[in-house]
């Protein structure tokens, strides 16, 4: 394919893309640094080539658009940049200016804009789409497929669960709080139990949950995928949904939505109309973990003996190892590491062990296992490898994309046996 020349369009914020000092201190963070070992494939490289894009030195063709596209937006640079680089916001407006000026193959353009852009972001088609691909399976017709089907399928549980939320869960006793709930597009079609779990669990700390129908796709999908408008218009829709209710917090089980729904003040403040209430309800999306663990004082009562931290659980203890992989857009774009393991450590005691590697991503990344499987199977198996070390039989996490790609990936590796779990659902089975 020729490049194609490229006029200067300053898509980046001056500031923010020059606050790269070239330090290199992310390098080591990088899953597809550590991966490929190529710079281009690296933070430090990719601000490179957004720069050189902006500035015109660098047409808009396959060198460029191959390492963008490589980039998991995982943000774990972000996390470790002493320079305070807003990656994950030139990612963005970067793969939003590439995506509207680069002719991508048939193939990548129907993933992209047909199956990622229209379907997986609304429910109902999302469960017709399923269908073909679930009977698929259970008649175990993947054999005949070409390999990126077979891998998109090895992603789909055996076990799906929908539900649809009652506008208005009261608190169990008298209320202490009034929260909003996302319901999520993945988590509604493949997560129902999840969902529900997570507002048993609310429900049980004193909080009327509300779910409004009205409520779409937080955007993340749009946003990640170089569509920024249609995030703003999915923004727009859920700020409007829920600050009518005049709730003390919206709550997110999901990661990757969570870490959208926060960032929804930065996405709209060019919107005079909309900035303010875009922050507002930014400021009040919390994810399940911190919430509970926040003032609210939820509490876990089960019953795991979680004095003994010393123990050595398998000779010691019949209860079952338990470990805990961060997802990417809990612990880098939302800081948050400490609650959920709080909160896995509460039920699991002295058989929590640590995963090794455990913030670096397991290669879903949103869709990123569907565009990039190559690059996403070696990230699986490389989380694969470090959950079978720490002989753990129960790994919990926070993100249905997290979910799905450890529990494909313990399967290839032939250890179904080991339990990949929602943490929302891993408290539920515990609380008394
Ligand atoms: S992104 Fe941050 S950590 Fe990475 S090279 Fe630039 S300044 Fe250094
Ligand atoms: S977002 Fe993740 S994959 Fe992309 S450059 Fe940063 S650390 Fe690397």
């Amino acid at each position: 394919m020729n490049p194609t020349a490229t006029p200067i369009e300053h898509f980046l914020d001056e500031d923010k893309s020059l606050a790269c000092i070239h330090c290199g201190l992310c390098l080591g963070s990088c899953p597809t640094y550590l991966e490929t070992g190529n710079e281009n494939d690296s933070p430090r490289g990719r601000i490179y080539l957004m720069r050189a894009v902006q500035d015109g030195r660098l047409p808009i063709g396959e060198t460029a658009v191959r390492h963008i596209d490589l980039c998991l937006g995982c943000r774990a640079c972000e996390a470790v940049c002493p320079s305070g680089v807003q990656y994950g916001e030139l990612l963005e407006h970067t793969r939003d200016h590439l995506e509207h000026r680069h002719k991508r193959s048939w193939f990548q353009t129907l993933l992209r804009r047909v199956a990622i852009e229209q379907v997986f972001p609304i429910p109902e088609r999302m469960r017709i789409a399923l269908m073909p691909a679930r009977a698929i399976k259970a008649l175990r017709l993947e054999k005949f497929l070409p390999k990126f089907a077979r891998e998109a399928l090895s992603l789909l549980p055996e076990k799906m669960s929908a539900s649809e939320l009652p506008p208005v869960t009261p608190s169990d006793g008298e209320r202490r709080a009034r929260v909003g709930f996302i319901s999520g597009c993945v988590m509604s079609v493949m997560f129902g139990e999840t969902n529900e779990n997570s507002v048993k669990l609310l429900t049980g700390t004193g909080c009327e949950v509300h779910t409004p129908g009205e409520q779409v796709c937080c955007g993340a999908l749009f946003a990640h995928s170089g569509q920024l408008e249609r995030a703003r218009e999915c923004a727009r829709t859920n700020i409007a949904a829920f600050e009518r209710l005049g709730l003390d917090a919206i709550i997110i089980n999901a990661a990757g939505c969570g870490s959208t729904l926060k960032e929804y003040g930065g996405l709209l403040r060019d919107d005079p109309k909309w900035a303010e209430r875009a922050a507002k309800f930014g400021a009040k999306v919390k994810d399940l973990t911190e919430f509970l663990v926040s003032g609210f004082g939820f509490r876990v009562e089960v019953g795991a003996d979680t004095s003994n931290a010393n123990a050595k659980p398998e000779t010691q203890n019949p209860k079952p190892l338990v470990t805990y992989h961060d997802a990417c857009h809990l612990c880098h774009a939302q800081r948050i590491t400490k609650p959920p393991r709080e909160l896995v450590k509460s039920v699991a005691g002295g058989n929590f062990v640590e995963l090794p590697e455990s913030d670096v991503c397991c290669g879903s990344a949103g869709s990123y296992n569907l565009t990039e499987p190559e690059m996403a199977e070696r990230l699986q198996r490389r989380k694969t490898e470090n959950i079978l070390k720490t002989g753990a039989k129960v790994v919990v996490t926070t993100n249905p994309g997290c979910l799905l790609q450890i529990k494909a990936g313990l399967k290839k590796a032939g250890r179904g046996d080991i339990e990949a779990i929602h943490i929302a659902d891993y408290l539920a089975r515990e609380i008394k």
